[in-house]
């Protein structure tokens, strides 16, 4: 199944590849930042989490040791049932422990998403475009949406009134595909309790 999954990370990879060039003109991503991988829940399917695990064992064993520490003190402070946003225990020294290992949703980071919400289809801005890196050009933070009238100044077509052809949140790359299951998806940190 592995195998399978390495696979299909070509596939989306050479995908968000081209998302991520139709997207330029609003990607700020440099070397470095690691705003991405500092506060959030990461959900990892079951699938992805036993991809990531089977290059974890494989890691020297101090950078191991450091990791497990991580997930040690951050189940040490998690709420029970509530949402808990947080620094990502592989991120080491400001750069994944993991990378080529990292999971779906850490590939679409920075990328404006095309979602449906009631039927209706809404653009989710990456979070980062709060701190004035992608997407800060057409963020409306009084109001938390695109703002449409800079983003038409912008004078760069329909980017983001033609959701591309793959939905790529999450939820959608994460469906069975091909004999593919990704299984249960959870908060990172739930795979570890
Ligand atoms: S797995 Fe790696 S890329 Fe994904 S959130 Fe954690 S540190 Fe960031
Ligand atoms: S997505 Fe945002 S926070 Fe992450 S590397 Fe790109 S600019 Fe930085």
């Amino acid at each position: 199944m592995l195998k399978l999954y390495e696979k299909y990370l070509e596939v989306i990879d050479e995908y968000l590849k081209k998302c991520f060039e139709d997207q330029k003109p609003f990607i700020h991503c440099k070397k470095g930042c690691t705003d991405c991988c500092d506060r959030g829940e990461y959900p990892f399917s079951r699938l992805e989490m036993e991809y990531l695990m089977a290059g974890f064992v494989k890691l020297p064993v101090d950078v191991q040791k450091k990791i497990r520490q991580n997930i040690a003190d951050l189940l040490v402070q998690k709420p029970a049932g509530e949402k808990f946003l947080h620094r990502c225990p592989f991120l080491l020294a400001g750069k994944c422990a993991l990378y080529e290992r990292r999971g779906i949703i850490c590939r679409t980071f920075g990328l404006a998403a095309f979602d449906e919400v009631d039927g209706k289809k809404v653009v989710k801005l990456p979070e980062c475009c709060k701190i004035g890196l992608n997407y800060s050009e057409i963020y409306d933070s009084k109001h938390g949406f695109v703002d449409m009238e800079k983003f038409q100044s912008f004078g760069t077509g329909n980017l983001l009134s033609h959701p591309p052809d793959l939905n790529y949140m999450t939820k959608e790359l994460t469906k069975g595909i091909n004999g593919l299951e990704f299984g249960e998806i959870r908060p990172i940190l739930d795979w570890f309790k």
